[in-house]
């Protein structure tokens, strides 16, 4: 779902890097047959992974690509809208007037941010509701990837806009109280409440968010759920850690993720990977997601965040009080202290979170490929682990630039994954599964 609509550059920070998710892969199977030893040709990792390249019919893989390479172009699509509707609300005082608004109900100052947070909120939701609508919903649909009917999303969204209210204004309040107290060496104390912030919502998402989109409960089916568990305990992760999710609800797609933080932390199987994928291909999946966990990229993923967030604020800082000399008094705001900043700051905020996408995608990228290396060992399926990655190509384009796939990938293209599964294979023979190598994918339409 798209929460982009909730704005606030700051917070999809901390959302993408709590739900360290998924799209993913890993694979494993334990019970290993003999090898027969076979006069088969030499096997070659290029020649094998455009055998799986194969599977997906050119059309199919025609649609991936373009719905991919238009997100590239609604990055930016955002920004030049979220730009518009903040400079609206600054040139016509509207923020000013909300403010206002604020300072009339209460003389309570964090009240009076929370006060403002919540019409701004609001406000920018509608007036950003055009392009979430096209991007969430009828796009998604457009490319077969939305399952749900209007009500349903909408109810999504508002939901979304519930949340976006309480978590904002739990972050808004004591931003602008620092501010108030440290003038302006806010920046540094700011960052660190931004990223306290970041491991809160990680802390909390699996038990109070998640489940107002998606019903979760422990994995079912007994026949996968008792090699999944027994990967688990190998690993040392609780079986009470492990659930399934009914991402049905909004899409066909294939996914799974680590969410939680400290206590919470969780792997989550969503029911179209249980329901469309073989156990071999669910078990690689599983691999790569117990790799989140136990490399613990929760936690080194908040420190590498972290420093993007203590740069950001530095940069925030210094446009804020930029914009404020230039047109401050135009805009009707005070000064830094005063709420009806807050369109400039995200402004300020997006254009360095547009500027540091390859960095942000990087750091999670990278952790990615670490994760698929981990599921690789761990589940020792690496045909499933390429039928999966195949299966991710519904919505990911497979085979990018490397300059591409730095920019925008924020976890390994398809070609990146399934040649790393072939190289292991190349070095595990006895772990070719040639069911999983014949495996159709994609049903003709
Ligand atoms: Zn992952």
């Amino acid at each position: 779902m798209d929460r982009r609509t909730l704005i606030l550059a700051a917070l999809a920070i901390f959302l993408s890097s709590v739900f360290m998710s998924a799209q993913t892969n890993p694979s494993s199977n334990p019970s290993v047959p003999p090898v027969t030893t076979q006069s088969t040709p030499a096997f070659d990792v290029n020649t094998a992974v455009e055998a799986y390249f194969a599977k997906m019919p050119p059309e199919r893989r025609a649609q991936s690509n373009a719905y991919f390479e238009g997100g590239y172009w609604l990055i930016l699509w955002d920004f030049v809208y979220t730009v518009l509707v903040m400079q609206f609300l600054l040139r016509s005082r509207w923020s000013a007037l909300m403010r206002d608004l604020a300072e009339r109900l209460t003389r309570f100052r964090p009240l009076q941010t929370a006060i403002y947070w919540i019409q701004f909120i609001i406000v920018v939701s509608v007036l950003t509701f055009p392009l979430s609508l096209y991007e969430g919903y009828f796009r998604e649909h457009k490319y077969g990837l939305l399952n749900q009917t209007f009500g349903p999303w909408m109810r999504d969204q508002l939901v979304g806009l519930g949340v976006g209210i309480v978590l904002g204004a739990i972050l808004m309040v004591p931003l602008f109280g620092l501010v108030r107290k440290l003038g302006k060496n806010w920046w540094l104390w700011g960052s660190i409440v931004m990223i306290a912030f970041a491991a809160f919502v990680a802390l909390i998402a699996p038990v109070y968010i998640a489940p107002l989109f998606n019903k979760y409960t422990t994995l079912k089916d007994a026949t996968i759920k008792d090699p999944i568990l027994s990967m688990a305990r190998a690993n040392g992760i609780p079986a009470n850690d492990v659930y399934e999710f009914d991402a049905s609800r909004q899409s066909n797609r294939v996914s799974a993720n680590v969410s939680g933080f400290a206590g919470t932390q969780r792997i989550s199987l969503n029911d179209n990977l249980l329901k469309r994928c073989t156990l071999p291909e669910i078990e690689t999946t599983m691999g790569h997601e117990m790799g989140h966990y136990v490399l613990n990229h929760a936690y080194k993923g908040l420190v590498m965040f972290g420093v993007v967030i203590v740069v950001g604020f530095a940069f925030l800082n210094w446009g804020i009080n930029y914009g404020l000399a230039h047109w401050g008094e135009q805009w009707g705001v005070r000064g830094i202290t005063d709420v009806a900043v807050l369109p400039w700051a995200v402004i300020v905020f997006s254009f360095y979170m547009l500027l540091v996408t390859p960095v942000t995608n990087s750091i999670s990228r990278t952790m990615e490929y670490e994760a698929d290396l981990y599921g690789l060992n761990a589940a020792g399926q690496p045909d499933g682990e390429a039928n999966v990655d195949m299966l991710l190509g519904e919505y990911r384009k497979l085979d990018p630039g490397p300059i591409e796939e730095f920019v925008f990938y924020d976890h390994p293209s398809g070609r990146t994954r399934i040649t790393a599964a072939m190289r292991w294979k190349a070095e595990h023979p006895q772990s070719t599964n040639e069911d999983e190598v014949k495996r159709s994918l994609f049903e003709p339409k």
